[in-house]
């Protein structure tokens, strides 16, 4: 049962009183015509109401819900920020639920998915709302045990560092700790803390979702690249394509990669599902891609290596378990791992020369030739 504060009546009372403009929305329409004062909702409609029977009405259980949401909505959200208003509806499925399924609904709370984050919105007095933000890996651990905030720009902190403290250079990597619960945002304040965990993908979640985002492709991002960045542009389709497979996977990076090389040549590399857009190649990518221009310029060539079948495919675990960030769970007595530590060490013992060499073999015919790309 939603009670109204006098707040919510008056201004109910007032937006019933315009005559020209009767209110629709969500379902819920009033004002009032020669007639006396009308309200219609899916389940009532009255009509030829004095002011005071109007008065009396939005307390009814079926109109107070429906008043209330209008408050939230057009008082309360208002009109001013246009992502915020599109988010905060999705977050209700406001274009799927009326307003009766969507309050029964909220009054257990509806949960979200975006990107790591967990958010889950309930009915608070009055109608209005409260957005509650955590990890999703803390989807079953009480409230409790986690870390509570409050003020939205604390989430800085949260987003520095991943769980090994290495710093996070790459805001939207699957790589957000745990711990920490946000128990009770403002509609407004959900909207900044989820802006401040990943930046600028409420709006083009929502630039998407209106046909209006606007693609910055590859070519033309390493063709606005000046100073040490401007060799960029040298890079070849094939190179990031394999570049883009690197970076911008789902294990990667949470946003759905939509940039391609140029608007006519698409890249084979799958740009990921997540429910975010990347718009333009970020600067992280564009910064490892100056590396990728030089390394690439190198010719290759062939090399005579001798190693055992075994080791072939040990160096090939090594570069699939780096590749994959899983060092880490490698143990040290599980030898039967290719990327096992002291696997590798017994390989460079075996295969590696004083000065490095893969099985005594310079990397440079010259000394003149080494250093290249310094
Ligand atoms: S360019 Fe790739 S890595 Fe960078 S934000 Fe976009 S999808 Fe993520």
């Amino acid at each position: 049962m939603i009670e109204l504060t006098d707040e919510q009546r008056r201004l109910a009372r007032t937006a019933a009183q315009s005559e020209s403009n009767p209110v629709e929305f969500d379902g819920l329409s009033f004002g009032n015509n020669g007639d006396g004062y009308w309200i219609e909702t899916a389940k009532r409609s009255l009509r030829g109401l004095s002011a005071s029977a109007f008065d009396s009405t939005l307390s009814d259980e079926q109109i107070a819900p429906y008043i209330s949401n209008w408050h939230f909505w057009e008082h309360m959200v208002a009109h001013d920020g246009r992502h915020r208003r599109a988010f905060l509806r999705f977050l209700e499925s406001a274009a799927q639920m009326d307003v009766h399924n969507r309050y029964a609904a909220l009054e257990s709370g509806m949960q979200t998915t975006w990107g790591e984050l967990s958010i889950t919105v309930t009915l608070a007095s009055h109608g209005v709302r409260e957005y509650q933000l955590h990890h999703e890996r803390d989807a079953e651990t009480s409230a409790s045990e986690l870390e509570t905030y409050e003020d939205p720009f604390d989430a800085r902190e949260i987003a520095r560092f991943d769980g090994e403290g290495r710093y996070r250079p790459l805001q939207t990597a699957p790589s957000l700790i745990d711990g920490w619960i946000y128990p009770a945002l403002t509609q407004r304040e959900v909207f900044e803390t989820v802006d401040i965990l990943y930046p600028a993908t409420i709006p083009n979640w929502n630039l998407e979702r209106t046909g209006e985002l606007d693609i910055t492709h590859w070519h033309e991002t390493a063709q606005r690249q000046t100073g040490i960045y401007d060799v960029v542009e040298e890079l070849s389709a094939d190179a990031v394509g394999w570049m883009a497979a690197s970076c911008c996977a789902d294990s990667e990076c949470l946003k759905r990669r939509e940039w391609e090389y140029d608007e006519n040549t698409t890249l084979e590399a799958d740009g990921g599902s997540g429910v975010f857009p990347c718009r333009e190649p970020c600067s992280l990518v564009v910064a490892a891609s100056r590396q990728w221009t030089q390394l690439e310029k190198q010719e290759p060539r062939s090399y005579t290596f001798e190693l055992t079948p075994a080791e072939k495919e040990q160096i090939e675990d090594m570069i699939e378990s780096v590749a994959e960030g899983n060092i880490a769970e490698i143990r040290e007595a599980d030898v039967s791992e290719g990327a096992n530590r002291y696997r590798t060490r017994f390989l460079r013992e075996k295969r590696m020369d004083e000065d490095g060499n893969l099985s005594g073999t310079p990397t440079y015919s010259s000394e003149k030739e080494d250093g290249w790309c310094e």
